[in-house]
């Protein structure tokens, strides 16, 4: 049994075991134990003794005995003979009073063959004959009391020639023992245990034969009990309805030493045999019979009995009616909180320990899956509860099952939380392994420029989370315990996943978008970069060009543009997605990634276009442009001027021809409409889901959806201003090579 040493303080009693060795108690015991003094005192040692002569873990496998009888009636000397207890006898020289109150000892005779009684205890209760105590009736019906309330069997001695004194000392006493049987027995309880009257009738002569004088006792016991008052409803009862009755005749221990060893020895086996088959009743006719039976028996469990016994005893010292059903729940309370106390132990050196480690663990802010947490919360629990039946169950049933399913939701709420945060744990890991599976998978991915399945690697590493908390959460479910189910967290799981999936999946499609943009951004520097670059090399045009008749690479400058940066972003947007497909975006993402894409490119596409027009690089357009009008011919050779040549004529044809290229310029206009590109219309209306106020989307356009910015005001690559000011510097540079040209004409002449 787990019950070793209850040694909880108690209200009841202080259950108290002493640490002597054990062998040392035993000496001090040698007697046996005091239980009642001479002043009704109860001893505290009981349970002491109980444990030195291991009767506690017992159960119900212990009897209890006692004698009773008139005063120097050789009770003890009875005892010692059958148990072997030594119990204090008075000397044949001294005849004065030796046992006082009550004592136990327990029998010291060994159990000599199979099926023997074990644990076997003793009372010897003081004699009652009233000649020491007076007229003190007190006493004899408080032990009578106690004796009842915890034995098996009451031996009755007495000697032969007191049988037949209807008006002696034993029949006050007898009455006394029916009295008080009803009032324990009767009062409160339906089923009615017996008790075992076992009458021992001393220095037997043999010439009146056993069965006479048992004749004669059961006259007068059934005349006594005719006349003790019954509660209402038992007048009819009969004594035997309550009490079995056993008689034994003991020859003269003076006049037949041997005889009456003999005896006793025959006596002293038939209280050691076991029980006997309950079958067979009748032991007034067989005189070889075993004496108990197991109806007898008081089932106090042997951890309790020192609990009880003082109890039960301080009800009867203090003339409180002694109910002992209440005293039974009253015991099963308090022997049940002792148990739970004591299985508790056990449950917290294993259970403690993982309750300081998740503590830590979340001090840590790191909450860990501890692999041993199933095994151990299942271990513990089961062995807790297991032991608290084994011990508990033996009490009152309706406490005991009050008491397990206490026991069972204090260590549930400990389990539970234990469970909860593991769960957590599992949880929180799942996600993070989930996290960085991905990560890793699709930066490999991207180092080997591979075509990775993104949704794949999603699909793929999420029922690998999912498993792999599934298996962390059953280690810990406790089989019968409705707490222990996780459905709802393995729910809760799969949602987070699809969040961070999802989130993970923008993360991608925004790494996907920034690649095509910055594929857009080096395709459109490239190629309009070239448009720009044709602009300077007025070549292959007339030497004056007409008004109205200039060369395609500046009429269609625009036209070209647009068609370049819609085949460009027209590119990158299937590229897009193509990719998008396997990340199993949805069509609503595809379209927002598209929509933006545009929004983006028009952005990248202005910047290269205010690149293109920056003071210095247009200028030098505009130079080249000029010089190619003005100093070449219409075969694109060099013209070496001369002084007669129409160097002012050439010079204002060119220089008008450029010019007018600055308007042009200034606004992105199709030539064959005559108007700006469809941007808006090309761009397309935001897909639901977007909105503008966001900071990153409002930023997209250039400013066109808000800040009243208009399509018009977008498409001015020059500002007027800044045309004018283009239109004067380039004049005065155009001035600057006229200048020089004419010098050079001059000059040539000179030469
Ligand atoms: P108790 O007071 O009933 O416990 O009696 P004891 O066991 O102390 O014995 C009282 C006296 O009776 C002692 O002197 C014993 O030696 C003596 N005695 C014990 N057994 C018997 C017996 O069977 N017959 C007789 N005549 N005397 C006995
Ligand atoms: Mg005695």
């Amino acid at each position: 049994s787990v019950v070793k040493h209850p040694s909880a303080p108690s209200t009841m009693m202080n259950a108290h075991f002493a640490s002597v060795g054990e062998n040392a108690s035993r000496e001090a015991y040698e007697h046996g134990i005091q239980v009642i003094d001479e002043d009704k005192v109860f001893n505290h040692d009981l349970s002491t003794y109980l444990n030195i002569e291991h009767i506690i873990p017992a159960g119900f496998n212990y009897h209890l005995i006692s004698v009773f009888g008139s005063q120097s009636t050789g009770k003890s000397t009875l005892l010692n003979y059958l148990f072997g207890t030594q119990f204090g006898v008075m000397s044949e020289q001294e005849r004065r009073q030796t046992t006082k109150g009550i004592w136990m000892s327990k029998n010291k005779r060994d159990a000599d063959g199979k099926n023997m009684a074990e644990n076997i205890l003793v009372m010897d209760v003081e004699g009652t004959d009233g000649r020491e105590r007076g007229e003190d009736q007190d006493f004899e019906r408080k032990s009578a009391l106690f004796a009842l309330a915890t034995s098996e069997v009451l031996i009755v001695n007495i000697w032969e020639h007191q049988v037949g004194l209807y008006q002696g000392a034993n029949m006050g006493l007898l009455k006394t023992v029916f009295e008080v049987n009803l009032q324990l027995f009767v009062k409160d309880n339906k089923s009615i245990p017996k008790s075992l009257l076992f009458f021992v009738i001393r220095d037997h002569l043999g010439t009146t034969p056993l069965k006479n004088l048992q004749n004669t006792l059961m006259q007068d016991l059934s005349k006594l009990w005719s006349t003790i008052s019954k509660p209402s409803g038992l007048e009819n009862s009969r004594i035997e309805d309550y009490f079995d009755f056993a008689f034994v005749a003991l020859p003269h221990k003076i006049l037949q030493p041997e005889k009456f060893e003999a005896e006793v020895v025959k006596l002293g086996k038939r209280f050691r045999e076991g029980y006997a088959d309950p079958k067979k009743s009748g032991l007034m006719d067989d005189a070889d019979l075993p004496v108990f039976l197991p109806q007898y028996h008081r089932r106090i469990p042997a951890d309790g009995f020192a609990v009880y016994a003082e109890s039960v005893w301080d009800q009867i010292v203090n003339n409180k009616d002694l109910d002992l059903p209440t005293q039974q729940e009253l015991l099963a309370q308090f022997r049940c909180d002792e148990i739970s106390r004591e299985v508790l132990i056990a449950f917290d050196e294993k259970i403690n320990p993982l309750e300081d480690r998740q503590a830590a663990d979340a001090r840590a802010g790191k909450p860990t899956v501890l692999p041993e947490l199933g095994e151990t919360m299942r271990t513990a629990r089961s062995t807790l509860l297991k032991d608290f039946e084994t011990s508990a169950s033996r009490y009152h049933k309706g406490v005991y099952k009050r008491k397990m399913s206490e026991l069972e939701s204090q260590v549930d709420s400990r389990l539970k939380t234990l469970f909860q945060k593991q769960l957590a744990a599992a949880h929180k890991t799942a996600i993070a392994t989930f996290t960085d599976a991905v990560s890793a998978t699709v930066k490999t991915g991207q180092k080997k420029g591979s075509t990775y399945d993104f949704a794949d690697i999603v699909e793929s590493e999420k029922s690998k989370a999912i498993s792999q908390f599934e298996s962390d959460a059953q280690a810990i479910t406790i089989d019968g315990a409705a707490w222990s189910d996780f459905s709802h967290e393995l729910a809760l799981l799969r949602e987070e996943l699809d969040d961070v999936s999802t989130k993970l999946r923008k993360e991608e499609m925004r790494r996907l978008a920034t690649r095509i943009e910055r594929f857009v951004r080096s395709h459109l520097d490239e190629s309009i970069s070239l448009e720009f670059n044709k602009l300077g090399s007025g070549r292959g045009g007339s030497g004056a060009p007409e008004h109205g008749d200039r060369p395609a690479s500046e009429k269609d400058l625009w036209d070209r543009i647009w068609t370049i940066f819609t085949s460009t972003v027209e590119q990158a947007e299937s590229r897009f997605e193509d990719r998008a497909k396997s990340f199993a975006a949805t069509s609503q993402e595809v379209e927002i990634g598209l929509w933006r894409l545009r929004r983006k490119s028009w952005v990248v596409l202005r910047e290269k276009l205010d690149e293109e027009v920056m003071e210095g690089n247009i200028l030098l357009k505009l130079r080249e442009n000029f010089e190619d009008k003005f100093r070449y011919d219409e075969h694109g050779v060099p013209r070496i001027w001369r002084p007669n040549d129409d160097i002012e004529g050439l010079y204002t044809k060119a220089r008008e021809s450029t010019l007018h290229l600055i308007p042009l310029l200034a606004r992105f206009r199709l030539s064959k409409t005559d108007s700006p590109p469809p941007l808006l219309a090309w761009i397309g209306d935001a897909p639901a889901g977007v909105s503008l106020a966001d900071e990153d989307e409002g930023a997209g356009i250039g400013g066109v959806d808000d800040d009243g910015k208009t399509v018009e005001d977008e498409m001015i690559v020059l500002s007027d201003a800044k045309a004018a000011d283009l239109s004067v510097r380039f004049k005065k540079m155009a001035d600057g090579v006229y200048v020089e040209a004419k010098r050079s004409a001059i000059g040539g002449v000179t030469q």
